[in-house]
């Protein structure tokens, strides 16, 4: 019973993402999923990509967070246009919420759309919003032993970019072992080491967003 509850309910949302993929495509934009644990440094991460790009892509951002607009307050100072969803209480952002921001987004303003999850490992892997890439982030202080414990978000992505780099000399983490044994979870993972202060590494992340964005990634 319960099984077949939660598949009807990931099946509902997969059409709903679907179509939200649909508008995206006519549209020209793209979408990614950004996903993290709580405090992995993804709101920073966006702000900097935003910084970055400044002039090349018209960035949009839909910030979802259980509760606050402290997120949103510090995209919409770089100038993007942003949009914050309190799922109040839910630990995940779906399709529907993701649409449901449409009509306060000029999406033909908006070449690539980053849609920050909220901060939870686990299940927003499961939730498609209609992204063409899941994009997850894991900071060094979190451990190296996150990919054997929450496999799922690994395979799901297309990007996983290893964020925090600057405090490797104070952590007992292996970013080597993060990598082999993110890459046998899922071989295609595209593995970025950052730093969204210092913005060490940053480049090769702003590379492939660029190669996506021209459709050629
Ligand atoms: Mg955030
Ligand atoms: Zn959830």
């Amino acid at each position: 019973m319960k099984v077949s509850l939660v598949k009807n309910i990931l099946q509902a949302n997969d059409r709903i993402a679907e179509q939200n993929r649909m508008l995206f495509q006519e549209k020209g934009i793209l979408a990614l999923n950004v996903m993290s644990g709580p405090g992995a440094g993804k709101t920073t991460l966006i702000e900097r990509t935003i910084r970055a790009l400044d002039g090349e892509y018209r960035i949009g951002v839909i910030e979802g967070d259980i509760q606050s607009t402290y997120d949103a307050e510090k995209i919409a100072a770089t100038g993007a246009q942003v949009v914050q969803i309190n799922t109040g209480g839910a630990c995940h952002l779906d399709g529907n919420m993701i649409r449901e921001t449409f009509d306060q987004l000029n999406l033909d303003e908006i070449d690539v759309l980053i849609v920050e999850n909220v901060g939870n490992l686990v299940c927003p892997a499961e939730f498609s919003v209609g992204e063409k890439h899941k994009v997850m982030l894991l900071s060094t202080p979190e451990g190296d032993d996150k990919p054997l414990k929450y496999p799922l978000m690994f395979h799901e992505s297309t990007v996983l970019l290893v964020n925090k780099i600057d405090l490797l000399p104070y952590l007992d983490c292996s970013v080597e072992k993060i990598r082999t044994e993110a890459t046998k979870i899922n071989p295609n993972l595209n593995i970025f080491e950052v730093s969204g202060k210092t913005g060490e590494g940053m480049d090769a992340w702003f590379n492939w967003l660029r190669k996506s964005a021209n459709g050629t990634a």
